[in-house]
């Protein structure tokens, strides 16, 4: 062919495959940078775990969120919320409290929309938090742990750190309800559709509230019938507050990172919640266990919290109801703890990990 013809052949033919290609990539099986990448998880039937309850027990994959947590979908919303309101303007700083995961969406999203991210966190939060966040470029500023009626608890700082430079906002993942409307507008109608509206009844660890309260009050709108129950560690006081209605500590401090409460938040506050499950740091490591050896998830102490609240759920309405709840995040964020023999001995929840599955621990 002659360079002419090949050029009017090449105009030809190659104009519908472009505008063919331009049009896959508006389709809504692309997803639109790192920001597209969160939600939309698959819901897993956790069928080895549910046999025994003659219950189905559904878990969130949050893991697969592209930061690796729940905290994604908050992270997301907090910063649409900063930006709808502008209070944060091109090359501004996000600083947040929190126990690590928040911390780590946002860190992300900060890298793709070209902003700072600043962290203060309790010091006694796993490494492989701080290690991410230092990678992802966030200033992260560990704490001495104080309660929240503390002045150097690590929100307050993050708060009073935000207000003394320019173009900077504080997210406030606990107290701002952009954080519950990520699962109002994203986790409850994902739930809603993956179950064809077939739920009886949600559990989930509770941290900010997030979770909990979106997830619920979008289902609840669906169907008033589905039971909201909160899942909750040792030394939190939300057991006692769903039960007797006093802030009072369940307990001492727990192995599972980023939940567990000290106070009602803005976020919990007016959600419908219908009951409360202890779970103890026994029955938490030992479901984290058993979701590794059983079903093949490798993830951290808060999903192993909820999936077991999900058993006590099954076993409180009886065969034949279908429970939701999530894997929080992966259990790589909480390798050097979670899976040392010897810090779990020195927790005394050792002996709670059947001896079969006791392989995946090291020294
Ligand atoms: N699991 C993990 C590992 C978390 O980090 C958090 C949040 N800190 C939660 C569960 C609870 O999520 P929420 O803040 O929505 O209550």
């Amino acid at each position: 062919m002659a360079s002419a013809a090949k050029t009017v052949w090449f105009l030809r033919h190659s104009q519908p495959v472009f505008s063919r290609q331009f049009k896959r990539f508006q389709s809504s099986e692309v997803r639109q940078g790192f920001l597209g990448t969160v939600g939309n998880t698959p819901l897993i039937h956790l069928k080895k775990i549910s046999e025994n309850t003659g219950c189905t027990i559904l878990a969130k994959a949050e893991f697969l969120n592209s930061g690796g947590s729940v905290k994604d979908r908050a992270a997301l919303f907090l910063i649409k919320d900063a930006q709808e309101k502008g209070l944060i303007g091109p090359g501004g700083t996000v600083v947040e409290g929190t126990a690590g995961n928040t911390g780590i969406g946002l860190a992300h999203m900060c890298l793709a929309l070209g902003y700072k991210c600043v962290i203060y966190m309790p010091n006694n939060q796993s490494q492989e938090k701080i290690d991410a966040l230092t990678t992802l470029g966030a200033d992260v500023r560990p704490v001495p742990v104080a309660p929240f009626t503390d002045p150097n608890n690590y929100n307050h700082q993050a708060r009073r750190f935000a207000e003394s430079i320019n173009n900077a906002v504080w997210t406030n993942q606990f107290d701002n309800t952009a954080n519950r409307r990520a699962h109002i507008e994203t986790t409850g109608p994902e739930i809603w559709r993956q179950t064809d509206g077939k739920v009886d009844a949600v559990t989930f660890g509770t941290g900010t509230g997030g979770t909990l309260a979106g997830v619920s009050m979008y289902l609840k709108d669906r169907n008033p019938k589905i039971k909201a129950i909160l899942a909750d560690p040792e030394g939190s006081v939300l057991y006692n507050w769903i039960k007797h209605g006093k802030l009072e500590r369940e307990g001492t401090g727990s192995i599972t990172e980023g939940i567990g409460q000290g106070r009602v938040t803005d976020n919990l506050k007016g959600a419908d919640i219908d009951d409360a499950v202890h779970v103890t740091d026994k029955l938490a490591v030992e479901m984290t266990f058993r979701l590794l050896h059983e079903e093949g998830f490798f993830v951290g102490a808060s999903s192993g919290l909820n999936v077991s609240a999900a058993v006590q759920v099954a076993q409180m309405l009886g065969p034949g109801h279908t429970i939701v709840t999530c894997l929080c995040d992966t259990g790589q964020r909480y390798y050097a703890k979670l899976f040392s023999r010897s810090v779990l001995e020195s927790r005394g929840v050792l002996e709670s990990i059947p001896e079969q599955y006791r392989s995946s621990l090291h020294d």
